[in-house]
């Protein structure tokens, strides 16, 4: 009974046919044509009231119009307008009246049908205006959650207090369960989350977070123990959604499964550190060899093309050397095992040291040595020579033949600052960041014109970050660049 009267409001209520975009006459057309028979019947027939009927002939039928033009639409309302006018017709002919008075009654019936006109064709076109409106933001929506859903990555939405909204079904198989709608994500787990290694509590995850400071976090990596007892490596972003006002209303992370990743890049790594230690061996032979046969020749041998061709073996060999070195650095800094030792030294010798050796490589540019400050750290020799090498090397290869590049050490505060000034290519504005980064050479693969395998800036930002300095570049594209590092001079 009450599904009944429930399906009945509904059929009646003009609220709920909002966005239908069903524009029929059927039910305006009979029911004003009923309501007409009704009142004709009730107020003209059975109660005789002549008054009384022209009222409810105004009233009754004004309130109908406007019911039907919101039910359904312009058509809707013409329809109950078109029987209206024909019963207001019906009244005006089927009364005796005198020719004039009827021609007066004619000429109200016209003026109310060009309000009744007027009437449905606003309510009406009102009604279709908000029916586009409710169906734009229907598709809008639908086509959004069918973006999500489609997506190849967890898309996880909460509102203001971290309880899910919307989590679509790539998140539910990351994480390996059913994510509940209004589950409170940001105060209880799902699963147990970790990172480094160490178990997190919920509120500390990236949504209660990016709704605490609002905040966006980006690629965060973490991993969690699925209830299937296995571990997943992700890659989480979040952001709060503010709304016009800057309230907080809403945050949305976005999930990735990075295991397969992570396994493929360890499988690399590996595979380069293998490589490369398999090369070191055969290499150091050979530049011991090298060696031997050249002070032979040196010796016995007057040929002097055939010295030439050694050294640009031995060249070439020290190159390869110097390269397989890096690898390795690489791969013993991706796994923590790249070792310092620590001790005191003159920076300013080893710099001098630096240039002296970087000067035999190059003939037209000039290496300088700036007016500078003596100055001791504590530090790994080796390892900050490799870092001015690098840096010097660099300066070389990205400036033009006939320029200078100067070395200034200076202190700052408690720190040493330590400078490498070219006047090369320079470097854009964007790439200042990224050519820190692992692999990374902002000049593009396909012109080839500056050999490197961009690991060179990496290792020397991470032995600078492991002595607790920091390293950077100011630049102006093709004015030049200069790279600075700092050293604790009172070095731990
Ligand atoms: P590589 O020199 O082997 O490519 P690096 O890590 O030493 O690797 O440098 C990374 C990138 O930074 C280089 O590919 C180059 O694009 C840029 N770069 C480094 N030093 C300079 C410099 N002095 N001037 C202009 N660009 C430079």
């Amino acid at each position: 009974m009450c599904m009944a009267m429930k399906g009945v409001f509904k059929y009646l209520s003009p609220i709920a046919h909002l966005g239908e975009k069903k524009y029929t006459i059927q039910f305006p057309l009979f029911f004003t044509l009923f309501l007409a028979i009704g009142n004709e019947l009730l107020t003209n027939r059975l109660i005789y009231n002549p008054s009384l009927n022209s009222i409810l002939a105004i009233v009754v039928f004004i309130a109908l119009i406007t019911y039907f033009s919101f039910r359904n639409g312009i058509r809707g309302g013409i329809a109950s307008v078109v029987i209206t006018i024909s019963y207001y017709l019906y009244i005006v002919f089927s009364r005796p009246s005198s020719l004039s008075d009827r021609i007066l009654q004619l000429e109200m019936v016209l003026l109310l049908t060009i309000l009744y006109l007027f009437l449905a064709f606003i309510v009406g076109g009102l009604k279709q205006i908000v029916d586009n409106l409710v169906e734009t933001e229907a598709n809008e929506k639908i086509r959004l959650q069918s973006i999500i859903q489609q997506l190849p990555l967890g898309v996880v939405i909460t509102d203001d207090q971290g309880n899910v909204i919307k989590a679509n079904k790539k998140s539910e198989q990351i994480l390996g369960m059913k994510i509940p709608i209004g589950f409170p994500l940001a105060q209880k787990t799902l699963i147990d989350t970790f990172q480094n290694e160490k178990r997190i509590n919920p509120t500390r995850g990236v949504i209660a977070q990016t709704l605490r400071n609002g905040k966006p976090i980006s690629q965060r990596e973490t991993f969690i123990i699925r209830k299937d007892g296995k571990k997943v490596l992700l890659r989480l972003n979040a952001a709060a959604i503010h709304n016009r006002h800057g309230k907080i209303i809403a945050a949305a992370s976005i999930i990735q499964d990075i295991t397969l990743e992570k396994e493929n890049e360890k499988r690399k790594d590996d595979f380069v550190n293998i490589a490369s230690h398999e090369l070191k061996t055969p290499l150091t032979s050979m530049k011991l060899y090298l060696d031997l046969l050249q002070s032979r020749y040196d010796q016995r041998v007057q040929d002097r093309k055939t010295k030439e061709l050694l050294t640009s073996v031995k060249y070439q060999t020290n190159r390869l050397q110097e390269l397989v070195s890096d690898l390795l650095d690489v791969t013993r800094l991706q796994t923590g095992k790249l070792t310092y030792n620590k001790e005191e030294f003159n920076l300013n010798q080893l710099a001098l040291e630096s240039i002296r050796q970087l000067q035999t490589t190059t003939n037209h540019q000039k290496i300088i040595m700036t007016k500078s400050e003596e100055i001791t750290v504590i530090a790994d020799r080796f390892r900050i020579q490799q870092v001015l090498i690098n840096l010097i090397t660099n300066a070389i290869k990205y400036s033009p033949e006939n320029s200078n590049i100067s070395l200034q050490i200076k202190k700052k505060g408690d720190m040493a600052l330590v400078s490498v000034k070219d006047k090369g290519i320079g470097v854009a504005k964007d790439q200042k960041k990224k050519i820190f980064e692992r692999l990374y050479q902002a000049a593009t693969t396909d012109d080839k014109k500056f050999p490197g395998l961009g690991m060179g800036l990496y290792i020397s930002k991470q032995i600078i970050k492991r002595h607790r300095g920091k390293i950077w570049v100011e630049s102006q594209e093709q004015k030049g660049s200069t790279f600075y590092f700092t050293l604790p001079i009172k070095s731990a």
